[in-house]
């Protein structure tokens, strides 16, 4: 077996993810053999670190043998049961870890197994939950500008990027779109708190005009991942949160891409230390290994769907796989390597070394700016440094800089023109620099 024929084959009847399959014919596929650590070994025998975590949800390594180890045990015992009226321990296990470590007053974990599905469970709680407390007119969600939360079409009418967006809108419910705290924006020498803050006034006009309408605010906090990695200041949550509670609408926090150390804390809220209403997580939960969501709420809400069956306030929402054991032990096996190791230590230093090793990056004439959020970091290419101005789409500048990290060994999959780094938190200061050094060559071929 090598690349050429498994590609032969998978050409022949797989239909890839966020894909043109045309690109094909010219862009080879890439079967993957094994993987170790930031490492991933294709069938021809090249190596490619992984500096975007398998799409964000690696984040102690290919192969780790903690989470290998637990599933292993699980796998011997109970690989699935039916989670409505029966339960099993890792189910149990892990929302008490969950309810523990997230912020204060989430209490209940309702499983789902991906993260689009997180999006619309947290979505449908909050509607019903204003239908069961008396104020059916609450029908509509509150979103950002540049927004990301899925591809389900709910989770997809709550997102704001248009590539993925426009082709469906017809089928999409309307929501209220408000235009960002994004810092890419901010004026020469403004603070991205000052902005933020700033920024925060059209969120209140829009709560002020819509509140008797909205069910909830939905955002990714501290940054935006999927729309090109903008960030913005945790002044923005704490607004946030104060002004739900005011206006009487709840807030989602969707930390699918950021919770689990991502940005610094171990959730992106504790940096604004507010507790959500509702916070959807995923991806890295499970350590990278297999498909399982939370949202955790409040007792609250909880207390509001709690009644006589014929009452009929129950939330009879389900999938198939909800809380398999398999994912679950996954995922308190990734708990465990928090518990047991200085993660977020250690990727404060990580994030040093990112930073430092970038530091030239920002002279680049094609580089208008470089920015960081803990173990994320984000180069955004522009064709004029002056004005910001973007390199047009279709040069696809971001592809060219995918083709060349390859021939170098490093899997970065630029989003569009940004060009980002967001490694397992496993990667060692070499594989840093290495990373580092694939990207500003693949910067410069890609700019010329
Ligand atoms: C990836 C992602 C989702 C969707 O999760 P899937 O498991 O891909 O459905 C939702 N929100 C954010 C912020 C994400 O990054």
């Amino acid at each position: 077996m090598n690349n050429h024929a498994l590609s032969q084959r998978d050409l022949a009847v797989l239909w890839h993810p966020c894909s043109q399959m045309k690109d094909h014919e010219t862009l080879p596929l890439i079967p993957i053999r094994r993987g170790q650590g930031v490492w991933l070994e294709d069938f021809d025998g090249n190596r490619y670190l992984d500096a975007i975590s398998s799409w964000w949800v690696n984040i102690f390594g290919h192969a780790n043998p903690t989470i290998n180890a637990a599933i292993k045990v699980q796998l011997e015992t109970l690989e699935h049961v039916i989670l409505a009226g029966f339960t099993h321990e890792a189910a149990i296990s892990l929302a008490e870890k969950l309810t523990a470590i997230t912020p204060a007053g989430l209490n209940r974990c309702f499983y789902a197994d991906n993260g689009s599905s997180a999006i619309e469970v947290a979505l449908k709680m909050s509607f019903h939950y204003w239908l069961n407390t008396g104020l059916p007119q609450k029908t509509k969600f509150i979103t950002l500008e540049n927004s990301y939360h899925g591809e389900t079409l709910g989770a997809l009418a709550v997102g704001n990027v248009s590539l993925y967006k426009q082709t469906y809108q017809p089928l999409l419910m309307d929501v209220i779109t408000v235009p960002g705290p994004d810092c890419y924006f901010r004026e020469p020498g403004e603070s991205w708190q000052a902005y933020s803050e700033r920024r925060f006034a059209l969120m209140e006009q829009a709560l002020a005009m819509h509140a008797g309408q909205v069910c909830a605010v939905i955002i990714e906090p501290l940054v935006q991942c999927a729309g090109s990695m903008r960030m913005y200041d945790a002044v923005y949550l704490k607004l946030l949160r104060a002004a739900c509670d005011r206006y009487q609408v709840h807030l989602i926090a969707d930390e699918i891409a950021v919770g689990f150390g991502r940005t610094g804390s171990l959730f992106a809220c504790d940096q604004a230390g507010i507790t959500p209403d509702f916070m959807c997580l995923s991806k890295g939960l499970t350590g990278g290994y297999l498909p399982l969501s939370a949202v955790l709420t409040t007792d609250r809400v909880y207390q509001a769907f709690y009644d006589d069956y014929a009452k009929l306030t129950a939330f009879l929402h389900s999938h198939s796989y909800t809380g398999n054991a398999l994912a679950c032990r996954a995922a308190l096996a990734t708990l465990g390597i928090f518990e047991n190791q200085p993660v977020l230590e250690n990727n404060r230093q990580l994030a040093t070394l990112m930073q430092q090793a970038t530091a030239h990056f920002a002279d680049h004439p094609h580089v208008a700016e470089v920015r960081q959020t803990g173990m994320i970091l984000a180069i955004e290419l522009v064709k004029n440094k002056a004005d910001k101005e973007p390199f047009p789409w279709q040069e696809r500048r971001g592809l060219k800089a995918y083709q060349h990290g390859l021939k170098q060994g490093v899997l970065l999959r630029p989003l569009g023109n940004v060009i980002y780094f967001m490694p397992p938190y496993v990667i060692n200061p070499e594989e840093i620099q290495l990373m580092v050094n694939a990207a500003w060559s693949a910067i410069a071929e890609a700019t010329q």
